[in-house]
């Protein structure tokens, strides 16, 4: 890019006159007369008259092939800020377009820009691509930018610092992300030459020192492809020597390693064609003049780049036994190269003229603003994805200028308890850039709020807040509250919960004895006493339903089994038994009458299996199955001598009646699986009672459910259906 000493609007009207686009003169030189005018009298840090900034910007942006409105807005872009011109004096002058732009750039300058940290420098170009719904203000504002960089000498060497620190990570990876290389490369190497000026005068030394001899290489590297490619062409392709920039060369150096000697890159030469079929042809006339070097070719013309990039590389050895790169690619390509977006303006009329594409291509620049490019890490592709400008976030700020960024959707509480959660619990009102607005209103993207917070250090949140808020952090942080704030409720509420689950499930434990038979659970969530316990199931921090199963299997060993088999007289032990009331239990024990049925949870008979009872000491009788483990450990020990005894179904148990089982199933560990399950019962009108599933450790599910059956014969039918659903492996009866 030129590199002028002074503008002038001749200059510019000199440019204009030169290039082939049409432009609007008139309006151009009045808009040039408004800001000269307003602007008179000041001047910059070099001593020059203002105007000359305005007269730069819109001159980079001429060279960018940038349209009439833009060239205006860029030379009025300072004087909102910095003159007394107001936003309707432009608009009135020259129009809605260029207000618009100029009130974009206006916005842009007020962003509070940190380069201390890369989190908010990644934020700023966040807000930045997620504010200018015109791309025409990045443009101007990187244009605007350049010149600065142009002219940083005239400042101290802290702001020096400063600015090219805030170019490096903000300004540099929008230009590179735009595709607008010429001006991503010179904000990159003046950048660099202020925050590393020995490193860069040594790759200048470097450069210098080689250049003669880079020079003559890549002249005779060019008439050599030239000469062979005149044999096939005619014109013969435009041929262009590349110096990579010093930045791109330092890069090499310092973060791969390498010696300036290695960088193939250094010495390249870049080959335009008219078509995409002689890029291809033009690339088997290099590899058959040259040798290339493996694993170097490259094919963005399949591939793009994310920033629209298309090229071909390789890169080859030639007879001195000096690698050198070489680049193919068409004219369209090589405009959107070097230009990026900005191509559209400068050859809008001339090679697509087809505003479909364009309108593509805008759809891909959002595309490329949420992905990283050039990183082979899967990982870093996914975590950049996600950290980068998602559309379904917005982006906005505290008073003091701090940017916070929220879902899309997201209310001034969510805004509240994303400061602190100190901020989000005082809250009684917000205001939205100072009006004040309702609790349940939605933040946009540059937004200033400000949370109103009260004084009373015992005031709180609402609950209604849990259902107007949308991000997690919010909800969490306001049940925690109540959490803290509320034990009394919450352990009421718990303790309400557990007696009603305790009782749904048949558990019945003395009052005294609870804390005991809780005991591993309350150690598992921190509760030293059943309160703090209760107070967990109260506001959610204990899931009783994830527990439920352990203290069913444990109550069954505790208080029914040990009930059962001890031969010993133990204590009696207060238990509940599941047995249906005489004569409705399906069980006749031969010469016992009127005796009291229950059949054991270690087995689950049911009717039709083979079953044996055992005569428990004041709980009636229990009935198992013949192949019970419990009956096959103890029917010979003589310590049971004549408490096993006979039993048999009744005949009619079958009518009606039904037995709750439970089977053990395991399948592939898949999506559905349960679904699937439930879906098979469902279809066969089977009841389910309980489900659980947990992942084994060698990646399969397990999944057990309770389910109401007639009889072993139905139950069997159920295991067949159910071993037939895809990916599971087996299913079995629980209980031994
Ligand atoms: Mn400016």
């Amino acid at each position: 890019m030129d590199n002028i000493k002074t503008y002038t609007i001749d200059v510019l009207i000199q440019k204009i006159l030169d290039g082939e686009k049409q432009y609007d003169l008139s309006k151009i030189v009045s808009a040039y007369e408004f800001a000269n005018k307003y602007h008179s009298g000041q001047v910059r840090g070099s001593g020059e008259p203002y105007i000359t900034h305005p007269l730069a910007v819109a001159y980079i942006l001429l060279e960018l092939g940038m349209d009439t409105d833009t060239i205006c807005a860029a030379l009025l872009h300072d004087v909102v800020e910095d003159t007394e011109a107001t936003d309707e004096d432009i608009r009135k002058t020259f129009g809605t377009d260029v207000a618009m732009l100029v009130d974009g750039v206006t916005k842009f300058n007020k962003l509070p820009i940190f380069t201390k940290e890369e989190q908010q420098a990644e934020n700023i170009k966040k807000i930045i691509l997620a504010m200018s719904q015109d791309i025409r203000v990045i443009i101007i504002k990187l244009c605007d930018r350049l010149h600065n960089m142009r002219t940083l000498q005239f400042k101290s060497p802290e702001k020096q610092r400063l600015t090219s620190l805030e170019t490096m990570n903000v300004f540099v990876p929008i230009a590179h992300r735009l595709g607008i290389k010429a001006i991503k490369e010179e904000l990159e190497d003046i950048s660099f030459r202020y925050l590393d000026p020995y490193a860069y005068a040594e790759i200048e030394q470097m450069l210098e020192k080689t250049k003669d001899e880079r020079d003559a290489f890549i002249e005779s590297i060019k008439e050599r492809i030239s000469a062979r490619l005149a044999k096939d062409f005619n014109p013969v392709p435009t041929i262009e020597g590349r110096v990579k920039s010093l930045y791109g060369i330092f890069t090499k150096i310092y973060t791969q390693g390498k010696s300036f000697d290695e960088i193939y890159d250094k010495y390249a030469v870049r080959v335009i064609v008219n078509t995409v079929t002689e890029c291809y042809f033009v690339l088997g006339v290099i590899h058959d003049m040259f040798n290339p070097i493996p694993n170097r070719f490259k094919d963005y013309i399949s591939t793009p780049k994310a920033n629209m990039y298309q090229s071909l590389h390789t890169t080859v050895i030639g007879r001195e036994g000096i690698p050198f790169e070489v680049q193919i690619r068409t004219w369209e390509m090589h405009h959107t190269a070097e230009l990026g977006i900005a191509a559209h303006w400068k050859y809008k009329e001339g090679i697509s003229g087809n505003s479909n594409k364009f309108e593509n291509r805008l759809a891909w620049i959002r595309q490329l603003l949420e992905t990283q490019q050039e990183s082979n890490d899967v990982e870093e592709i996914v975590r950049a994805i996600k950290n980068d400008l998602a559309p379904e976030d917005v982006f906005v700020m505290t008073p003091k200028g701090d940017m916070i960024s929220l879902p899309v959707g997201s209310t001034v509480i969510d805004f509240a308890y994303a400061i602190h959660t100190q901020v989000g619990h005082k809250m009684i009102g917000a205001k939205v850039d100072k009006k004040m607005v309702p609790l349940d209103y939605e933040v946009k993207t540059g937004e200033i709020v400000e949370i109103i917070t009260s004084k009373d250090p015992n005031h709180g949140p609402n609950r209604a807040w849990l259902d107007i808020c949308k991000t997690n952090e919010a909800k969490s942080k306001i049940r925690s509250w109540f959490k803290k704030e509320r034990r009394e409720e919450n352990i009421a509420e718990g303790k309400a919960e557990l007696e009603r689950e305790f009782k749904r499930n048949l558990i019945r434990v003395p009052d005294e004895e609870l804390a005991d038979f809780l005991s591993l659970d309350m150690k598992r969530h921190n509760c030293d006493t059943l309160d703090d316990f209760f107070a967990a199931i109260g506001y959610g921090g204990v899931q009783l339903s994830k527990i439920l199963p352990r203290l069913k299997d444990e109550y069954t060993k505790k208080y029914i089994q040990s009930a059962e088999n001890e031969p010993s007289e133990a204590p009696s032990q207060p238990v509940i038994t599941a047995a249906p009331k005489r004569g409705t239990s399906g069980i006749i024990v031969d010469g016992l009458d009127n005796v009291l049925i229950k059949f054991s949870q270690c087995c689950a008979p049911l009717p039709g299996d083979d079953v044996v009872g055992f005569i428990t000491r004041g709980h009636g009788v229990s009935i198992h199955k013949k192949d019970c483990v419990n009956y096959l450990n103890q029917k010979d020990d003589p310590a049971y001598a004549g408490r096993w005894v006979p039993v048999r179904w009744e005949d009619k148990a079958n009518q009606g009646a039904t037995f709750k089982a439970t089977l053990d199933i395991v399948g592939h560990a898949r999506l559905g699986l349960l679904a699937d399950i439930s879906s098979t019962l469902t279809a066969i009108r089977i009841p389910l009672h309980e489900a659980s599933a947990r992942e084994l450790k060698n990646g399969n599910a397990n999944v057990l459910i309770t389910i109401s059956v007639a009889g072993s014969e139905q139950l069997n039918g159920v295991i067949n259906k159910l071993r037939k659903i895809d990916g599971v492996i087996s299913v079995d009866r629980s209980g031994k």
